[in-house]
């Protein structure tokens, strides 16, 4: 199975420049068309699955706005013997 993530945007520090959108692997980040930060900007948010934790959104961002969740991989049970 894929690894599944999620990205939580800071709407604070966020001003829309599309920077993590555009450097998304996996295409699943937008700015958000019906949101708009005290600033002023559509902020960007994930608006779709296939988010894999890789990252490299929050490595982009020039305002440090993305925060990465990466699912842990379930531990293996030894059997019982
Ligand atoms: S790169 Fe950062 S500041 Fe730019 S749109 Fe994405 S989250 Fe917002
Ligand atoms: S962590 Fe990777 S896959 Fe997920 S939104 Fe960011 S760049 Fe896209």
């Amino acid at each position: 199975m894929p690894v599944k993530g999620r990205i939580v945007v800071d709407d604070v520090f966020c001003k829309g420049c599309e920077l993590c959108a555009s450097v998304c692997p996996q295409k699943v980040i937008q700015m958000a068309p019906e949101r708009i930060t005290a600033k002023g900007y559509h902020p960007a948010e994930l608006f779709k699955d296939g988010c894999t934790g890789c990252a490299v959104c929050a490595v982009i961002c020039p305002e440090a706005a993305i925060t990465v969740y990466r699912e842990a991989p379930r531990a293996r049970v030894a059997a019982e013997a």
